[in-house]
């Protein structure tokens, strides 16, 4: 099975947030099952400058975005039995932040039609593209656009992600056709309108063959509108292929016994050096050092849907405990400000740092013994995994991932992994505050044993692989495990529940043309051999150009804009000329100037 990957950030290259992480951690655990994977990202400036060096540069090409014709780099490098390709425009990525630019919209309107057009250069042609979240979301939609003229891509099977259903890619009607080239039957039929704008998250799900949120309850929490921003009845809608998988994280990254950043390891078996953690955070933040009493966490970002309100409507009272409380975060101006003013109140007992710092956070994990998430939603959440991975029990809300993964204490029947509260009320969190405060003071020999039950739950990506193949096999009609590897008969049953839960209209496996490298598909093997062999016909005399093979990469990244189409498209697709007006005629040579490189 070849799966291809498409994400806006990933660790270790470049991270604003979880998708990073799922991004970073996936596809190797997609691979180390046995399926082939490669993840395409953006070239931005902060990759170039850590991994400029170990880049290889593959070739060029030029990406019709409306009637933008734009150069496109194409750069890859292997890691974890993943090829991770980047795709380059310095124009839109060589910036100093991966986001929160005017022309986003346009930013990512290229990356996607660029995932699609560089197809043809990329070492392998994919049963499946999973794409993540809005900046990706037009990439189901090229493909079925183009689809209708371009039989090849009829083979690629799609899957859409949801990370976190607030972030949409809501753009002014407009746009369609001008900023990304769909043509006007897209919105005269509502698939990708909503509201009066264009909604790319819209439109992804209802093109996606698969759409899965990032744990189960966040699944379907999405069909309730106090969750999913105006989307539940679509949601409700793609119900019959909506699913959820719990995220994982990087079991070997984070792990007390080896992790070299923090001040002592430690195991479950022995939880001595979680001292030495405890008495180096408290130092280190400015806290009285007291053995004894509970250290608080919180590392999250300063925004609202974090549950923040009720922290701070509680935390005099919070404080009124046998308590020390660490702050770590970044964001809205009035909570940066609330936390700063409440840490001056209580000088050794609270300290707040308004940072993105990742060491420091990995300090707070492995010193602190509580961790307090009371999210109003939460997708997943990977900051409550990382704690009980470090022995810091977790308190949180019932919602989305926290739910999945937090289990409620059970004094009576010593079961649970954490503490958690339903109501998004204030009182109510104060109220298991207090009780995990006393369990570790009163009940040291208990809160031990619920500590070690977070410290031994598996929260690795291998368990998520699995359920992710599981859903690319649906959509493909692929078996998974393939047919060679799979058990014997009798044992066959679980490859065959998922046919069953095939959407309706998924072609089943025979029907699938299985891509067989069409006279004008790339050849699998070769992405470096001259594009007038491997390229369209039509595409052909865009003459995209390989990396002469001693070029260095640097500089052949350094200079695209000073390279120029050779000749301009002879042979355009016959329904690309049809939506050629006149004025767009003009547009595009001022944006092949203007815009292009
Ligand atoms: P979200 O993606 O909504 O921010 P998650 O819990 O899924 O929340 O992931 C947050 C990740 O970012 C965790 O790895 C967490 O440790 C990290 N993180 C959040 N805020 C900070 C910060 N201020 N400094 C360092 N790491 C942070």
């Amino acid at each position: 099975m070849k799966i291809l990957y498409a994400t806006s950030e990933a660790v270790p290259f470049c991270k604003t947030g979880g998708l990073a992480d799922v991004a970073g951690s996936l596809p190797p655990a997609l691979a180390a099952e046995g399926a082939e994977v490669a993840v395409v990202l953006p070239l931005y400036r902060r990759v170039r400058e850590k991994f400029g060096g170990e880049l290889n540069f593959l070739c060029y090409d030029y990406v019709d975005l409306a009637w933008r014709h734009v150069y496109c780099g194409l750069f890859s490098i292997e890691r974890d039995g993943v090829t991770w390709y980047f795709l380059d425009n310095e124009q839109y990525f060589d910036r100093p932040d991966l986001y929160g630019y005017m022309d986003d919209g346009e930013r990512f309107g290229f990356f996607s039609r660029a995932i699609v057009k560089m197809l043809d250069h990329m070492k392998f042609w994919p049963d499946v593209i999973n794409c993540n979240d809005w900046q990706t979301a037009l990439v189901p939609i090229y493909l079925l656009d183009d689809g209708v003229r371009e039989n090849r891509y009829r083979s690629i099977r799609t899957t859409m992600t949801i990370h976190n259903i607030e972030y949409q890619g809501r753009y002014g009607k407009e746009t369609l056709g001008d900023l990304f080239g769909l043509d006007s039957g897209w919105a005269a039929d509502g698939t990708i309108m909503m509201d009066g704008d264009v909604n790319l998250l819209k439109a992804a799900i209802l093109c996606a063959d698969a759409v899965n949120a990032v744990s189960p309850t966040y699944a379907n929490e999405l069909k309730m509108a106090y969750f999913a921003h105006r989307l539940e009845s679509v949601m409700r809608r793609c119900e019959y292929k909506l699913s959820g998988v719990l995220n994982g994280i990087d079991m070997n990254r984070y792990n007390p016994e080896t992790d070299p950043i923090i001040t002592t390891n430690f195991t479950a078996g022995d939880m001595s050096g979680k001292d030495a953690n405890k008495a180096a955070l408290q130092k280190l933040m400015g806290l009285r050092v007291e053995p004894h009493v509970p250290i608080v966490g919180i590392i999250s970002r300063l925004v609202s849907h974090k549950g923040l309100d009720l922290i701070c409507e509680v935390l005099h009272d919070m404080m009124k405990l046998p308590l020390q409380l660490v702050v770590l975060g970044k964001g809205d101006q009035k909570y940066e400000e609330f936390f700063h003013w409440a840490s001056q109140q209580y000088p050794g007992r609270m300290a707040v740092r308004l940072d993105y710092n990742e060491e420091l956070s990995m300090a707070i994990y492995a010193g602190a013994d509580l961790f307090l998430m009371p999210s109003k939603s939460e997708p997943c959440g990977l900051s409550q995994m990382i704690a009980m991975r470090y022995g810091t029990v977790p308190i949180v809300r019932e919602t989305g991932g926290l739910r999945d993964t937090v289990q409620p204490y059970e004094s009576w029947r010593d079961a649970g992994n954490g503490f958690t509260f339903s109501n998004y009320s204030s009182g109510d969190m104060l109220y298991v505050i207090r009780e995990a405060v006393y369990l570790y003071k009163d009940y040291p020999d208990a809160f031990g044993r619920l500590r070690k039950r977070g410290m031994e739950c598996d929260f690795s990506w291998a368990r998520s692989a699995g359920e992710y193949l599981r859903i690319y096999a649906n959509v493909t009609g692929q078996l998974w495990p393939p047919a060679e590897e799979a058990p014997a008969p009798a044992e066959t049953a679980p490859v065959e529940a998922p046919v069953e839960e095939m959407p309706a209209e998924t072609p089943a496996a025979e029907e699938v043309p299985v891509p067989e490298v069409p006279a004008e598909a790339p050849a699998e093997e070769e992405p470096a051999v001259a594009p007038a062999e491997e390229a369209p016909a039509a595409a052909a005399e865009e003459s995209p150009v390989e990396a002469p093979a001693e070029a260095p990469a640097e500089e052949a990244a350094a200079k695209p804009a000073a390279k120029k189409p050779a000749k301009k498209a002879a042979a355009k697709p016959a329904a690309k000329k049809l939506r050629k007006t006149a004025s767009a005629k003009k547009n595009s040579e001022k944006g092949t100037t203007a815009n292009g490189k």
